[in-house]
C-alpha cells in the first residue's frame, strides 16, 4: 500500500468504524461482530500509526467509548473511567509483563510482580455510586467520563445491594450481564412480537439497562458482578491488594466472581488463561477473555496510566472468531474428480488463535452470493477447528478498483476444456475439468518438487499434498510457501503440533540450493546430475550472479539452447527443453509467486550447511543507515552466521542492529526489551573484530 491508498483507507476505515460504532453504542443494533468491529478497529489504529501524517483529532480510535443518549441524564464520573488496553496473544503477554517489570524497577520496587487474574465479562460497565452505605446512583461508563443515569433501572439488578454492610460512602465499578440463556428467551418473545433480536449477551445487557421503563429492565433477568472500589470515603480502609479489595466488595455484599485467581508467574497465567478459553462455553455468562491486574495497590498507583488506559492492568482477549482481511486473489484449484473450486487467497489474519492464508469460495454461486471480488475487503470467520468461511464482504470500504472475478472457460492448470456436469437433467453448479488426468499430473508435479532430492520437506508426503489439493489450500508448488498453520489446523491428520512442525519445515526449506530447486521445477531431461551440471555452471552462463527467484526470471531465459548445450556433459534435448521450459511465461510466474512467498536459491549446498554459526537459529532486524555495509550485506552476513534477517521488529525478535537515524523500529525494540546492537557489537558477536 502506498502513502495515497493509505490516506484513502485510513478515510474509509474511519467512515466504516465510525458508523458500527453508532450502531453499536447508540442504537443496541450492531450490523457485524464486536470480532469483526475490532479488527477493522485494529487495521486503523495501525495505519494510523505508520502513516501519523493523516492522524485527525476526530478520528473514531481517539475515543474511547459511546457517546451518552440524549434520553437519559448524563453524570459526571468522579473518576475517569478507563478501558483496558488489550493484548491477543502470548507475545503481547510477555511484552506488557516485560514493561511492568521495566517500571517497577524504575520506582525502585524489586520484587517480583504478583498478578491477579479475572475473567472477562461480556456484559455492559456499571459505575456504582453508595452514599453512608446507601445505592443513590447507577451509571454507564460512557465516554470515560460522562455516563448516562440508569439509577432506576439498576435497581432491579437483584445482586445490585441497595444498602451495603457497612455505612460508607464509595463508588464501586462492574459489569451488569445477562445469562446466555435469557438471551435467548428475550429474542424468542421479540421475534414473536416482530422485533429484531439482539446479536449477542452484551448488546442485550446494554438494550435492557438503557430502557426507559425500568419495568422492562425488571423483566429481564440481569446480573452483575463488582470488581472495583473506585472512590471511597475513609470511613473503609482500603486493601493494599486486588485480591483482597475482591474480597472486601464481597464483605460489603456485592456479587463478586468468584473465579479470579493470584498468579506468580506468567506460567500460571497462561494457565488461568488457556484453562478459560477452554471452559468459557460452559458458563452461564459470556467472557471475552481474562484481565490482568498488578495485584499490589500501591505498584499499581506508582506505575499509573497512559493518556487512554491503565498501565497495570491488561485485557487478554480470547482468539477472536471473526476478523476482516483482504482478498488479493482468486484462483481455481482442481479435486480428484476433475472439481474445480474457486478459492480466496488473503492477506495473512489471525483468526481463531492462528493465521489463516486462504478460504474456500465453493463454486460460482457462492461467489455471486458473496459478491466478493478481488480487492474486497471481507469477513472471515473461523470457529474452533473448522475449516474457515468468508462471512460477508465489507462493501463500504470499497475503493472502486476491486475487480469481479470470471469462471474460466478453460481449466487454468491444465489448458483442458471445462463443463458443467448433468446431475439428473440439471446443470451442476460445481464447474469440471475435463481432463481426467488433471488431478494427478498436478499432484505429482508437487510430490515431485517437494521430495527427497527437491526441496526435501519433512512431513510433506503424498497423502499430505494430495489433502491439500484437495482442499484447495494448494494449487500449485508456488502455494506450498505460503501456507500458515490456520490454513492446516482444521484438516485431517493435522493437530496443533504437527501443523507447526510443517509450517517449520517449509520456513527452512525456503533456503534451497540451485541443484534443488532445478530438480524441483520437474523440467523435462532434466534429472539430478543434469541440475548438477546448471548449478556448477551458472556462475559462468550468469557473471552477475543469481541470488533471488527474480534473478532467476530476469536471467535465465537470456541463456538460449545452444549455450545450455555447450556445459559438457549435457545433452541436447535437455538443453532445448530447459531453453523451452523458461520461456513458457506461466512457469516465469510460477518462479516469482515462488520469490514473493520467500523462496531464496542458494548458489552451493555448502552455504546451507555452513549457516550454522554466532547467529544460529536467531532473528535479526536490520535498521538505519549502516556505516561498514550495505544493509544488503548487513543480512548476508546474518544468513551466513546462521541467522534469519527479518523486516520487522516483534516480540520473537533477538537483536535489532541499528545504524544511524533508526527509526520506529528502533523505539520498538526498545518498548519490547530487544537487545539493540550497534555496527560494534554486531561485528563482535559474529566474531569479525
Ligand atoms: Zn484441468
Amino acid at each position: 500500500m502506498d502513502r495515497n491508498q493509505a490516506e484513502k483507507r485510513i478515510e474509509r476505515l474511519r467512515g466504516e468504524v465510525e458508523r458500527h460504532r453508532l450502531l453499536y453504542h447508540s442504537h443496541d443494533a450492531p450490523e457485524i461482530s464486536d470480532e469483526a468491529y475490532d479488527s477493522l478497529f485494529h487495521e486503523l489504529v495501525r495505519l494510523e500509526e505508520e502513516y501519523p501524517e493523516f492522524r485527525s483529532p476526530t478520528s473514531p480510535t481517539l475515543r474511547v467509548g459511546g457517546d451518552p443518549l440524549d434520553r437519559f441524564e448524563k453524570v459526571r464520573h468522579r473518576n475517569r473511567q478507563w478501558s483496558f488496553d488489550d493484548i491477543f496473544d502470548d507475545d503481547g503477554l510477555v511484552a506488557w509483563d516485560g514493561r511492568i517489570r521495566k517500571w517497577l524497577s524504575k520506582a525502585g520496587i524489586e520484587r517480583e510482580p504478583t498478578y491477579c487474574c479475572e475473567l472477562k465479562i461480556d456484559g455492559l460497565k456499571v459505575v456504582l455510586t453508595y452514599e453512608r452505605g446507601v445505592f443513590v446512583r447507577g451509571a454507564t461508563r460512557g465516554d470515560g467520563r460522562i455516563g448516562e443515569d440508569i439509577t432506576s433501572n439498576l435497581r432491579t439488578v437483584r445482586s445490585i445491594p441497595l444498602r451495603l454492610s457497612e455505612p460508607v460512602s464509595l463508588t464501586a465499578v462492574g459489569e451488569a450481564w445477562l445469562p446466555k440463556s435469557e438471551l435467548s428467551r428475550i429474542n424468542r418473545d421479540r421475534e414473536r412480537a416482530g422485533e429484531p433480536g439482539f446479536a449477542n449477551v452484551r448488546n442485550a445487557a446494554a438494550g435492557s439497562l438503557r430502557q426507559l421503563d425500568p419495568k422492562v429492565t425488571a423483566s429481564r433477568r440481569l446480573e452483575s458482578f463488582v470488581y472495583d472500589i473506585d472512590d471511597a470515603d475513609e470511613g473503609l480502609s482500603l486493601p493494599t491488594t486486588q485480591t483482597a479489595e475482591l474480597e472486601t466488595l464481597v464483605h460489603l455484599g456485592f456479587n463478586v466472581n468468584p473465579e479470579h485467581r493470584s498468579a506468580g508467574s506468567l506460567d500460571e497465567v497462561r494457565a488461568y488463561y488457556e484453562d478459560w478459553a477452554k471452559r468459557r462455553d460452559d458458563l452461564p455468562y459470556a467472557l471475552d477473555g481474562i484481565v490482568i491486574k498488578l495485584d499490589d495497590r500501591a505498584a499499581q498507583e506508582t506505575i499509573g496510566y497512559t493518556a487512554k488506559a491503565p498501565r497495570f492492568a491488561i485485557a487478554y482477549k480470547f482468539p477472536a472468531e471473526e476478523a476482516t482481511t483482504v482478498v488479493e486473489d482468486i484462483a481455481l484449484q482442481v479435486g480428484r474428480t476433475g472439481v474445480l473450486t474457486p478459492v480466496a487467497h488473503l492477506s495473512p489474519v489471525r483468526v481463531a488463535g492462528t493465521v489463516v492464508s486462504r478460504a474456500t469460495l465453493h463454486n460460482a454461486d457462492e461467489i455471486a452470493r458473496l459478491d466478493v471480488r478481488i480487492g474486497d475487503t471481507v469477513i472471515l470467520r473461523k470457529a474452533g477447528d473448522i475449516i474457515p468461511e468468508i462471512v460477508r464482504v465489507v462493501t463500504n470500504l470499497r475503493s472502486g478498483k476491486e475487480r469481479k472475478y470470471r469462471m474460466p472457460v478453460t481449466c487454468p492448470i491444465c489448458g483442458g476444456p471445462v463443463s458443467r456436469r448433468d446431475e439428473g437433467g440439471k446443470a451442476s453448479v460445481a464447474l469440471y475439468c475435463e481432463n481426467p488426468k488433471c488431478f494427478a499430473v498436478e499432484l505429482e508435479k508437487i510430490v515431485h518438487a517437494v521430495g527427497r532430492k527437491g526441496f526435501d520437506i519433512d512431513g510433506l508426503g503424498e497423502k499430505i499434498v494430495e489433502q491439500l489439493v484437495s482442499e484447495g489450500l494448494v494449487s500449485d508448488l508456488g502455494d506450498i510457501f505460503d501456507l500458515k498453520e490456520g490454513d492446516l489446523k482444521p484438516l485431517e491428520r493435522f493437530g496443533e503440533k504437527s501443523a507447526a512442525n510443517l509450517v517449520s519445515a517449509i520456513a527452512a526449506a525456503r533456503h534451497v540450493p540451485l541443484r534443488r530447486l532445478f530438480f524441483a521445477l520437474g523440467i523435462r531431461h532434466i534429472g539430478e546430475e543434469g541440475a548438477i551440471l546448471i548449478e556448477s555452471n551458472l556462475p559462468r552462463l550468469v557473471p552477475e550472479g543469481i541470488g533471488t527467484m527474480v534473478d532467476l526470471v530476469e536471467r535465465i531465459p537470456e541463456i538460449g539452447a545452444d549455450r545450455w548445450a555447450d556445459i559438457p556433459g549435457f545433452g541436447e534435448k535437455s538443453a532445448r527443453s530447459l531453453a523451452e521450459w523458461f520461456s513458457d511465461e506461466s512457469n516465469l510466474r510460477l518462479l516469482r509467486k515462488m520469490g514473493e512467498y520467500g523462496v531464496e536459491p542458494l548458489l552451493s549446498e555448502s552455504e546451507v550447511t555452513t549457516a550454522s554459526g554466532p547467529l544460529s537459529g536467531k532473528t535479526v532486524v536490520v535498521t538505519g543507515t549502516l556505516s561498514r555495509f550495505t544493509r544488503d550485506e548487513a543480512k548476508d552476513i546474518i544468513r551466513k552466521n546462521g541467522g534469519h534477517p527479518a523486516g520487522s521488529v516483534s516480540a520473537k525478535t533477538d537483536f535489532v542492529l541499528a545504524g544511524e537515524e533508526a527509526g520506529s523500529k528502533l523505539s520498538k525494540a526498545e518498548e519490547l526489551g530487544v537487545t539493540v546492537l550497534s555496527e560494534d557489537d554486531f561485528l563482535r558477536l559474529i566474531g569479525r573484530e
